[in-house]
């Protein structure tokens, strides 16, 4: 049985010698490498989803709501509240995590004979879920300080003319936000080439110190914003993702979402979470004071440090990022090397997990310069 391989059965030639994606799982005490929100979900809101999931149970006989309403209605009401834009149920769609979201855009708007293009480095997934969905991925340019070179991205844009746009913002792995100014005018390039999606990727957005930018889908059917539930809401392990957007474009990923793709489990789970926004945010905002605590003392210290405006931070420079990354584990210390030449990333964990990870790093003393 071990003898045959995947490139031995006749899968797809793009499939061919691939890798599946996934960060390095490691038993190690510090985990700082998949920008997980360190605290568990508190004690209330786990009674709750016990009470909601229990009720849940009764009726799993059934399938689930298949439109998913009360959890759209809440999710809208969120983002209403935390954004001061209005939306409703019709502008937003859930699905198993924003992977999953930005699977049905690109069964959407893109596959086979369509093309999509982000601005690298950023969420890989972007050009991975692209490639299983038949769509051909076209790496934009990115500037050397890691911010969207707007004159270089509308080029290419203009010349590439892909069918889908993603900006990431706050981008990943680097952790930049990108500008409402940028987003708008790349919108406009992307609209000027051929109408084409533009997905911004908000998956970081709550820990930004920047506004989101829900706002921008007034009048712009083409533009959809992604969010998570897997950040902000500590809730990686739900896997619930969702957008907002125009509710045409609602419509319009219903044409290839699976029936009844989110279980009647996750719909409750996920709408206790949102009984409890705003303990969860309260989270962020001791997250955010982590980051920027880590971006000084990682200054200090004499790293770079790009600026960040999520719960991660990207430092360096290293000759060998991955020879620093083996030695931060070494130290019981696990963060991500995402393969930025000379650059790593580490998430904001509790304040132990930051001080152990600074104290890792302080005598490595194996940056440059
Ligand atoms: N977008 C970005 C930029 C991310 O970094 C991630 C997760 N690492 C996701 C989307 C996907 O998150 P999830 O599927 O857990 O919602």
């Amino acid at each position: 049985m071990s003898d045959v391989r995947i490139d031995d059965l006749p899968v797809r030639d793009e499939l061919r010698g691939k890798s599946p994606y996934g960060a390095p799982q490691l038993d190690v005490p510090v985990r700082l490498n998949t920008n997980e929100n360190p605290y568990p979900l508190p004690d209330p809101l786990v009674e709750r989803i016990a009470e909601r999931v229990r009720e849940a149970a009764r009726h799993l006989n059934r399938y689930p709501d298949r439109d998913a309403v009360e959890l759209r209605t809440r999710l809208a009401e969120y983002l209403t509240k935390t954004s001061g834009y209005e939306v409703g149920p019709a502008n937003v769609w859930a699905a198993n995590g924003s992977n999953e979201v930005i699977q049905q855009l690109l069964q959407t708007f893109g596959g086979p004979g369509r093309t999509a293009m982000g601005f690298e480095p950023s969420y890989s997934m972007h050009g991975l879920i692209s490639r299983g969905t038949g769509t051909g991925w076209i790496s934009g340019p990115r500037g050397d300080d890691f911010t969207i070179d707007l004159e270089a991205a509308e080029k290419a844009i203009v010349e590439y003319r892909p069918d889908v746009v993603f900006i990431t913002t706050p981008n990943n792995p680097t952790g930049n936000a990108v500008s409402r100014e940028t987003v708008l005018a790349l919108y406009e390039a992307a609209q000027s080439a051929k109408p084409s999606m533009v997905v911004v990727d908000e998956a970081y957005i709550e820990f930004s110190h920047g506004d989101s930018l829900l706002s921008l889908i007034e009048g712009r059917p083409n533009l959809v914003v992604s969010r998570t539930m897997s950040k902000a809401f500590g809730a990686a392990g739900l896997r619930l993702g969702y957008l907002a957007a125009h509710p045409a474009v609602v419509d319009a990923v219903q044409l290839v979402r699976l029936p009844y793709h989110l279980s009647a489990v996750t719909q409750a789970t996920a709408l206790a979470a949102l009984e409890h926004t705003d303990t969860l945010l309260g989270y962020v905002e001791q997250l955010k004071a982590e980051r920027d605590r880590l971006v000084e003392e990682l200054r200090a210290i004499g790293y770079e440090v790009t600026e960040s405006d999520a719960n991660f931070v990207q430092f360096g420079r290293f000759d060998d990022a991955h020879e620093v990354w083996q030695k931060i584990l070494d130290r019981g210390v696990l963060v991500r090397d995402n393969g930025v030449p000379g650059w790593l990333r580490v998430t904001a964990g509790t304040p132990a997990e930051n001080d152990a990870f600074l104290d890792a790093v302080r005598d490595l003393q194996c940056f440059v310069g």
